[in-house]
């Protein structure tokens, strides 16, 4: 006697917009256990699918299901907190369930078939426990506290702790106290770049050895992902290391997330499901019984207003628990911050004299400074003064950048590249000019203003710059930031690159040249994250208390503005983030802006700015007519252009929604999203190129 199929219903990748539902059903032979792999067929491919709910109802009468093609015994089932998580993140985002799954598995997954996976896990995986080191150096106080709270209570926990102040080491000493104790228990530990986790890499493993550590981030190849992806899965791998995608990863014995520098946006994934991973850690955390901490310098306001501790006016508090660790390993201080009034200097100065002399002096002691511009190129746009032409992008409302070490004008939004002209192509004129400066005039300039200067051994400096354009080619980041750690360089120019997270010991001076722009921008958000970027810089310089005193040196941190006075550069000088936040703060909250309101944007991308806009009107029209559920509740404000309003030949347009309350502005972005899908639908929106929803975006 045959039995009886099954109907098994299975998460595949959809395209979110594509009104396929997000599970669709097939027979199987037997009942499969929810969070069984599968392959199954979809049109005319055979796709991975995630098994969600066993239900072995007999297929409805009448419609002949197609079968599970075949089951990928090899791996245990997604245990049900995973799955959980990824509910919830396709819920709380407005994404599609097979989506966020399918996504969060190692591509190779979707590509090997059953027979060449079973090879794969058929090579033995070298069973190694951690080893838990037991001479460890001796924590300051501050640490000690720090563990110790963490240990005994529930979090989630806010370490704000200056940079250099050891937040890394109290990780460390966490990751060891609940492997300690459990020995299924995991740990994840994320860190925002890639660039950051060869130096976390190397901690852990040299703490813990290379078998119970495995990374999880972009920059690894397909069968390093899913090598580490089945390591954590199974078990073995006891602490899994990892940008923001690695809050997805399969950690059946998941006991403790660090999500380090929590305020970096890079935890905010910008394309496809538009998830925070910092957000998603927490709540994780929660659901599956894991501790939390969050650590930073300059926490993001949102943590740190969820970790204000409780007053007399507001008994509760916050939902973190903040943890405080002020001082610098070995008594270093903090560098001594440096203001010059640009509004004195000379016109068109880039590096002011006294900027000038105090980087001639590191150079001339042996010691290394760092000069951030966050800008790469030569300069933002070429000029002609004779006709007003400028190199703009035929493609996008933005400027081509001029790249001077290959001589093209490049597109930094929609890549467009030419050769730079001869003449200018409006006139003729000859006579056309870079106008600003990115790091490559930098280095440029540094070059020929400290080409007379000798190092303490006579030979002549040495300028390095680190961008995105350096460090194309894989591996050269890596091999730029060793020879930085070496003392191999002793100017090194960047941008933002070079500004977070490094533990560079010999760097004793740090100056931003020029970081006026991020002041009057219309995002709300510019202040703190420019108050964050030169605080994190500034936390470059100093960090060997021990190479300071030896070198009889102060460090410093320099800010050329026109506007030296301004609260973020005041704040900086003090180093007081709680000041600073605390301005911030008030000021959001008399605005009703997040963390005090709640905010999801609606972005369309058209052939025309008419019909990007369009659509959204249309859609908020019809969100009032429907008088949709949660709408009393929440703001839609107009259709506007997006800051760059073209990109790739393509308008944008966005709608900002506003609700004092999450739960609110959750309800209406559910009952929404339909509506949105049939406005898309009728034929006035013909030119609709996409549209997404972003719930908690970080720029506006
Ligand atoms: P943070 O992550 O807060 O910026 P790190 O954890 O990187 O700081 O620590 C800064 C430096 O101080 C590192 O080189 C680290 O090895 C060292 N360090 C940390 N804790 C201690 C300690 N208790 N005693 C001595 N050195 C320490
Ligand atoms: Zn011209
Ligand atoms: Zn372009």
């Amino acid at each position: 006697m045959t039995p009886s199929p099954s109907t098994v219903q299975v998460a595949v990748h959809t395209p979110s917009h594509s009104g396929v539902g997000d599970l669709l059903d097939y027979a199987s032979e037997r009942p499969l256990a929810p969070g069984t792999l599968v392959r199954v067929p979809l049109g005319p491919r055979e796709v991975l699918g995630v098994v969600w709910e066993g239900a072995s109802a007999p297929p409805p009468p009448g419609r002949a299901l197609r079968p599970v093609a075949a089951v990928l015994n090899g791996i245990a089932p997604l245990d049900a907190p995973w799955r959980r998580l990824v509910a919830f993140a396709a819920r709380y985002y407005q994404r599609s369930l097979g989506e966020i799954a399918l996504a969060a598995l190692p591509p190779q997954l979707r590509d090997l078939g059953p027979e060449q996976l079973a090879r794969r896990l058929r090579r033995p995986a070298q069973e190694s426990e951690p080893a838990f080191a037991t001479f460890l150096i001796a924590l300051s106080a501050e640490q000690e506290s720090a563990r110790t709270e963490i240990l005994s209570k529930p979090g989630p926990f806010l370490l704000f702790g200056s940079t250099g102040s050891g937040k890394t080491e109290v990780y460390l000493r966490c990751v060891q106290a609940v492997l300690e104790q459990d020995a299924n228990a995991q740990a994840l530990v994320m860190v925002p770049e890639i660039n950051l986790t060869p130096q976390l890499e190397e901690r852990f493993t040299a703490r813990f050895g290379a078998g119970a550590v495995v990374s999880l981030h972009s920059g690894m190849t397909n069968p390093q992902r899913l090598k580490a992806w089945l390591a954590a899965h199974s078990g073995q791998a006891r602490i899994v290391l990892g940008t923001r995608m690695a809050v997805f990863a399969s950690l059946p014995g998941l006991k403790l997330i660090v999500v380090d520098e929590e305020h970096d946006p890079s935890y905010k994934q910008q394309e496809g499901a538009r998830y925070s991973a910092r957000d998603l850690a927490v709540w994780r955390g929660r659901e599956q019984g894991a501790k939390v901490i969050l650590g930073s310098a300059t926490p993001s306001l949102e943590s740190w207003h969820a970790s204000r501790p409780p007053t007399p006016d507001d008994p509760e508090g916050g939902r973190y628990q903040r943890l405080l660790m002020p001082s610098r390993i070995g008594a270093g201080e903090l560098p001594r911050v440096r203001r010059v009034d640009m509004n004195h200097q000379p016109r068109r100065t880039v590096f002011s004299a006294p900027l000038l002399a105090a980087l001639q002096e590191r150079v001339e002691r042996g010691e290394q400074s760092m000069i951030l511009l966050n800008r790469r190129g030569y300069a933002p746009v070429l000029h002609c003064a004779d006709c007003g032409w400028k190199s703009d992008c035929p493609h996008c409302s933005a400027h081509q950048v001029f790249h001077k070490l290959d001589r093209t004008l490049r597109c930094h939004h929609c890549g467009f590249t030419v050769r730079v002209p001869r003449a200018c192509p409006g006139c003729g004129s000859p006579d056309i000019v870079p106008i600003g400066r990115g790091t490559e005039q930098l280095e440029e300039q540094l070059g020929e203003l400290l080409a007379a200067v000798r190092r303490p051994d006579g030979s002549p400096v040495r300028i390095a710059r680190i961008d995105a354009d350096t460090t194309r080619a894989k591996g050269a980041l890596e091999s730029q930031l060793a020879q930085v750690h070496a003392g191999e360089v002793d100017v090194l120019v960047g941008t933002q690159m070079i500004a977070k997270g490094h533990d560079f010991r010999r760097i004793t001076l740090v100056a931003a040249v020029q970081p006026d722009g991020a002041l009057f921008s219309s995002d709300f958000r510019a202040p703190e994250r420019l108050f964050a970027l030169l605080h994190q810089a500034a936390g470059r310089a100093g960090r060997d208390a021990a190479y300071l005193a030896a070198q009889g040196t102060r460090c410093e941190m320099w800010v050329q503005s026109f506007h030296p006075q301004h609260a973020v550069f005041e704040a900086l000088r003090t180093h007081d983030y709680p000041a600073f936040a605390a301005q911030q703060l008030k000021e959001r909250e008399e605005a009703a802006m997040p963390p005090f309101a709640f905010q999801a944007l609606v972005r369309a991308d058209a052939r025309t700015q008419a019909v990007a806009q369009g659509f959204l009107a249309a859609a908020s029209s019809a969100a009032h007519a429907h008088g949709l559920p949660g709408l009393d509740q929440v703001s839609l404000y107009p259709p506007v252009p997006l800051t760059i309003q073209r990109v790739a030949n393509v308008e944008r347009a966005q709608m900002l929604l506003e609700s004092g309350s999450r739960t609110a502005l959750q309800r209406f972005l559910a009952h929404w999203q339909p509506v949105l899908q049939a406005t898309r639908g009728q034929p006035e929106h013909k030119g609709l190129v996409r549209w997404l929803v972003d719930v908690d975006p970080l720029t506006i």
